[in-house]
């Protein structure tokens, strides 16, 4: 899709509105409150009614689009920008782009990263395991203690830097699940891998780090010696380290430097762009059908809150249908 035809197929907000509605519910309209069906639209509104529970709703409910005054044509140009920008795009290049405040391109930024958030990835086949430590080169001049910033780093590059650990996980040729851990340890790298691999059907390709070691007690587990080089055919980590370069070349490149608090989103708007790149034509449309899935509805979605909460779980979600 062009932008030319994005603005012709959605630009007032009822077409946004008739679009949501039939990408959330198709031909069968339901109460998201209650699920009953016996609704009926309010005239002149977006709203509907529900006759069996006597409240009122509308298609935006428990979206990223909830409470938001920003109009839904603009919201769709911001999403379709960020879609494209293979590299990320800042918020304030999409506020000059689109016309908004920069505050208010920020939230929404952050809102449609929520939407690309994924947790219920399982990779399958040769999966490689490898982590990154996201920060930029420390500043020459010493900032001041209580800064977040991911610019308070030594100037060790690697392990045991004061960077922030990424560790990520990934099919070759496949999928990609990143995720921050604080401290990399057997134990919470062994939960990773049972979260996101399925273990009876892999084999997992690490380099020699001890905490990997515990691995092999799960899964097939090929180990690299890095010092005897770097491995040969499909024993290599070259997968994972092409999505760092990505990652790292796109926080550079677009975003500049990103505090701690917010990687998270960062981090699953790269792996949502790495995960869906052969959809090209469709993949406007994919993101759309998340921001509406019932089971994925938000009421955390707020970027103001715990975001690695938000981006990892744990949060209690919104109940559409009780
Ligand atoms: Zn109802």
């Amino acid at each position: 899709m062009t932008l030319s035809e994005l603005h012709k197929k959605y630009g007032t907000q009822d077409k946004c509105i008739a679009y949501l509605e039939k990408t959330r519910w198709g031909k069968q309209h339901y109460c998201i409150l209650c699920g009953s069906i016996k609704v009926k639209k309010r005239n002149k509104s977006i709203r509907w009614h529900c006759n069996d529970c006597n409240r009122d709703f509308s298609v935006l409910y428990g979206t990223i689009f909830e409470d938001t005054r920003l109009p839904l044509p603009q919201f769709f140009e911001i999403i379709f920008l960020m879609n494209n920008a293979k590299m990320g795009m800042s918020a304030a290049e999409i506020s000059r782009a689109v016309g908004v405040k920069y505050h208010t391109a920020w939230y929404a930024c952050h809102r449609v990263r929520c939407a690309m958030i994924n947790n219920e990835l399982r990779l399958e086949g040769v999966v490689e395991f490898d982590e990154a430590y996201m920060g930029g080169k420390p500043r020459k001049r010493a900032l001041p203690s209580n800064t977040a910033s991911l610019a308070r780093v030594t100037e060790k590059r690697g392990r045991g830097t004061k960077k922030v650990p990424v560790v990520g996980a990934v099919e070759k040729k496949g999928r990609v699940y990143v995720k921050i851990i604080e401290k990399l340890t057997s134990r919470n790298l062994l939960a990773m891998l049972k979260q996101v691999v399925k273990t009876d059907e892999s084999v997992v390709i690490t380099d020699d780090f001890k905490s990997y070691k515990k691995f092999d007690e799960q899964v097939e587990h090929i180990t690299i010696n890095h010092s005897e080089g770097y491995g040969k055919g499909i024993r290599t980590v070259n997968t994972i380290e092409g999505f760092w370069s990505i990652i790292k070349n796109g926080i550079k490149g677009s975003y500049r430097a990103i505090s701690k608090k917010y990687l998270p989103f960062y981090l699953a708007e790269f792996s949502y762009k790495y995960n869906n790149r052969h959809l090209q034509n469709n993949s406007f449309h994919a993101i759309i059908e998340n921001t509406v899935k019932d089971e994925k509805c938000m009421i955390n979605y707020k970027p103001v809150r715990d975001t690695k909460e938000i981006a990892y779980g744990k949060r209690t979600q919104k109940k559409c249908l009780s």
